[in-house]
């Protein structure tokens, strides 16, 4: 089969047929399928690869740590191992890509496949088995999964279906369990996306970014900016990016530049988007995806704080049971709460990135002013409406048959990388 991927078209191999959504991931570039056991596992294929080549491929390694005996061979379709294999990305991989930690998380799975016994053992080891150990865990992350992470990433296929999360410094002021909450509930509110391909989340450092999206990707950032302000920055740099882009194809259409003014932030985040095809040069279309969207992690838990702290809370005032400023001073609790309410609120923002209309639900998590938490702020799920569900199904659909095999004008191209970061 063919896929465009970021470097053009290339022949990859169908390693197997798994259920719906998943053969996207199965596919594996021809040049690197009868490589040596060992160049295949240490490093990814020089140049860019997509985010379904950097599942499957971590998906390989686990795989293999777990049945040495079929290493950098291809899985046959509809046997046990190709169900293994796609539980494999599904249960283990794809939500360590939207975790705090994925190189450690990976590590783990391989660690633990070459040293079962060991599993809740670690310290009845003897020290210097404890060290030997401990430098084969550092040698996993280090040298077989972190070249996989420290490849920039290309656009994948139309049905990519991405949401990239800005791994930026206010993300990683959060605590760990807070991040980790809050991928895998913005995983969670669209993992009713079906139709051909899953949604994948994922968190990824900024000079990582891909140059040039599909539609039916989407970009969020978490900010200590107000939202329209950083929405309003990113927007700025993106429409010169991307004119730049679409002139050189031949488009004589451009981007207005943004207007602060227009820019009305909801309670604690803001996206916009203009997703969009257009003429170019001898009859051909370009596909241009405009897009930014942030929530602003104060106004979210001072919102948080005002309307779902017990008792009586009141701007400016501190209460007892109110989030602290200082993280460091999150109690377990605390730590939930914020990533599930930022998982929800980039859930909610991130639906305005595909859906134009209607531009809110009437209800559920998509509605204007929605509530971010039940009675339980811990268990009670807040969700997209069942018919909101099918507004952001259809418009994801409708936004890959606009862009269809039309070339895609890149946001974040090499030549400006120097510049602002434009998300
Ligand atoms: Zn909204």
């Amino acid at each position: 089969m063919y896929l465009r991927t970021g470097r053009g078209s290339e022949q990859f191999v169908v390693r197997g047929q798994g259920t719906q959504g998943v053969q996207q991931y199965l596919c594996r570039p021809s040049s690197t399928r009868n490589s040596r056991r060992h160049a295949a596992l240490s490093a990814p294929p020089s140049g860019a690869i997509t985010v379904a080549q950097l599942a499957a491929s971590l998906t390989d390694l686990v795989f293999w740590a777990r049945n040495p005996s079929l290493a950098d061979k291809a899985v046959k379709p509809r046997t046990k191992e190709a169900t293994e294999w796609s539980q494999i990305l599904k249960d283990e991989v794809r939500p360590a890509l939207h975790n705090s930690s994925t190189r450690w998380r990976v590590g783990q799975l391989i660690f633990f496949a070459r040293n079962p016994a060991i599993l809740g053992h670690f310290k009845e080891q003897p020290k210097d088995r404890q060290l030997a150990l401990s430098r084969e865990f550092d040698d996993i992350q280090k040298n077989i999964v972190g070249p996989w992470l420290n490849a920039q990433l290309a656009r994948g296929p139309v049905n990519s279906r991405t949401i990239f999360v800005v791994d930026n410094d206010t993300l990683k002021t959060l605590p760990w369990e807070t991040r980790t909450r809050a991928g895998d509930e913005l995983a969670l509110q669209f993992a009713f996306v079906n139709g051909g391909a899953p949604m994948t989340v994922i968190f990824l450092e900024p000079a990582r970014f891909p140059e040039a999206f599909n539609l039916s990707d989407a970009v969020v950032t978490v900010t200590d900016l107000p939202p329209n302000v950083h929405v309003h920055t990113a927007l700025k740099q993106q429409v010169n990016n991307l004119n730049r882009a679409i002139s050189a194809l031949g488009s004589r259409q451009t981007f207005p530049a943004p207007n602060l003014s227009r820019l009305i932030p909801e309670r604690y985040g803001l996206a916009s988007m203009n997703k969009l095809v257009t003429a170019a040069a001898q009859g051909t279309q370009v596909a241009a995806p405009l897009m930014s969207s942030a929530v602003s992690l104060k106004e979210l838990i001072d919102h948080v704080n005002e309307e779902y702290i017990p008792d009586v809370y009141r701007k400016g005032q501190s209460h007892k049971d109110a989030i602290p400023d200082d993280k460091g001073k999150w109690t377990p609790l605390h730590k939930a709460i914020v990533g599930i309410a930022l998982g929800r609120a980039m859930a909610h923002e991130v639906r305005h990135l595909y859906v134009r209309t209607p531009n809110h639900a009437a209800d559920g998590l998509g509605s204007d002013s929605a509530r971010l938490f039940g009675k339980d702020l811990t268990t009670d799920p807040i969700t997209f409406s069942t018919a909101d569900k099918t507004s952001i199904q259809s418009a994801i659909s409708g936004l890959e048959s606009q862009q269809g095999t039309r070339a895609v004008a890149a946001s974040f191209a090499a030549a400006e990388r120097s510049l602002d970061f434009p998300f």
